[in-house]
């Protein structure tokens, strides 16, 4: 049986972040995952596209990867939030904020490569991939799980079990931790365009009577697209001929950007929100999606992850230096204890949106539009939008101030 300090199971963004994020502290590391992720795919019309708060580029300042970012990040300089059919519209600037970017929109498969590339780089990550875990057992003195890949089963230890492993956490589910799960029968319908009018790095984001829709500034003039719909007008939204998708967009949309001229390949996600009822256990913490799973109306998910990453790496490397067992109950408590008002007000936040800009129009419209003007009029409630967009929260980890551990 092999040994480890850490092992992370999931290697998704936010298990790649915590690996590199642990990386020249002694510690013994393992990660498992599934998926063999194709990372070296070429760039593409059809990047995803993830939006990253100003919080998280400095996470990534900390581990040293922003420059292998940078080159390929769109900053945002201005968020234009409005209700399609009411007046209402609220608008934050950089200037505003005295920041150089809002946030910055990076294409999923660049943080997956510069992640992949850096944890491939560092000696002290055994990484087991492609490999599933098939059963975790969290003891007292020790954590072990068996992983199958090629067909052998492993057996592997450590101190402490770090469930990274998504919305469907097999971790979680094998330890009998129980999760709120809510299905907002709504889906995602995610993909590019080109607008005729250059965005300038203007992240939109619309409330329409099907959903909210989001506009996100990217390169060479196009805008990555988050379009939710109810889950049964998904199918036929997804199957509709480009020039009717683009049609229905703009019709949502209007005419900010001028005509929407080309459309790329269309992806759907259904959208629920998980919740876990406990951010750790006996020898074992949850981060990422494992934890909270979240509507993508405010783009929070990763950049929520990226701070429980911030906030463990801390912990655990302040006990280790101290001479102390990374998976002592002080340190899963400490983690747990210090990421509850964060989790705790970011999902409430997005859940609320999600809710309310995706009700009847005719009923809630004057509410919603009551809201755009309340959080433009009411200084507290925008800045709380904007510090839950910047990713700014009350105890700032080293890490999110881009300090090294
Ligand atoms: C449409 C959409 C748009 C979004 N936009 C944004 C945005 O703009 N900004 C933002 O911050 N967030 C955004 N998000 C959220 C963001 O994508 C997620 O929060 C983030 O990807 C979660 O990462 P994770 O590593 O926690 O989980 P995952 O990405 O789900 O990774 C979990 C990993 O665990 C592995 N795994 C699972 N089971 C096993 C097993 N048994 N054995 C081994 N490995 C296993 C999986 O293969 C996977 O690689 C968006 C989400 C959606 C759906």
């Amino acid at each position: 049986m092999k040994d480890y300090d850490i092992l992370i199971i999931g290697g998704g963004m936010v298990g790649a972040t915590l690996a590199r994020a642990l990386r020249g502290q002694g510690l013994r590391i393992a990660m498992v995952e599934a998926v063999q992720a194709d990372t070296r795919a070429e760039p593409g019309y059809d990047d995803r596209a993830i939006a990253l708060a100003q919080g998280t580029r400095r996470i990534f300042d900390g581990l040293q990867l922003w420059d292998a970012l940078d080159g390929e990040a769109t900053p945002i300089h201005q968020i234009h939030v409005s209700d399609r059919g009411h007046f209402g519209f609220t608008r934050m600037t950089r200037e505003e904020e005295g920041l150089s970017a809002l946030g910055y929109v990076v294409p999923a498969r660049v943080i997956g490569r510069v992640l992949g590339d850096a944890v491939a780089a560092d000696e002290a990550v055994d990484m087991y991939c492609p490999a599933t875990l098939i059963d975790v057992d969290c003891g007292e003195e020790m954590a072990s799980v068996s992983i199958e890949q090629e067909g052998v089963v492993t057996t592997l230890s450590a101190r402490l079990i770090v469930a990274a492993d998504g919305a469907d956490s097999p971790v979680r589910k094998q330890l009998g931790i129980e999760a709120v799960a809510a299905d907002y029968r709504q889906t995602a319908i995610v993909t590019n365009i080109t607008p005729q009018l250059p965005h300038n790095n203007i992240a939109y984001e619309r409330f329409t009577d099907t959903g909210p829709l989001a506009l996100l500034p990217m390169s060479d003039r196009r805008c990555a697209v988050v379009w939710t719909v109810q889950t049964e007008q998904a199918g036929a939204t997804m199957d509709l001929p480009d020039d009717e998708f683009l049609a229905r967009l703009q019709e949502r949309f209007g005419f900010r950007l001028g005509r929407l001229q080309r459309v790329g390949r269309r992806q759907a996600w259904p959208l629920r929100l998980v919740r876990a009822k406990a951010t750790a256990g006996r020898r074992l913490v949850l981060v990422g999606n494992a934890v909270h799973t979240l509507h993508p109306i405010a783009g929070q998910g990763f950049n929520l992850g990226a701070r429980d990453v911030a906030v463990l790496a801390e912990i655990v490397v302040d006990a280790v230096r101290r001479g102390e067992d990374p998976g002592d109950a002080d340190v899963t408590d400490h983690y747990a204890g210090w990421r509850e008002a964060d989790h705790r007000r970011v999902t409430a936040f997005t859940d609320g949106l999600a809710r309310l800009f995706t009700l009847p129009l005719p009923a809630f419209g004057p509410v919603r539009g009551a809201g755009m003007l309340a959080l433009d009029l009411l200084p507290p409630a925008k800045r709380l939008l904007t510090r839950l967009t910047m990713g700014r929260g009350d105890r700032v980890p080293r890490l999110a101030r881009g300090l090294p551990l």
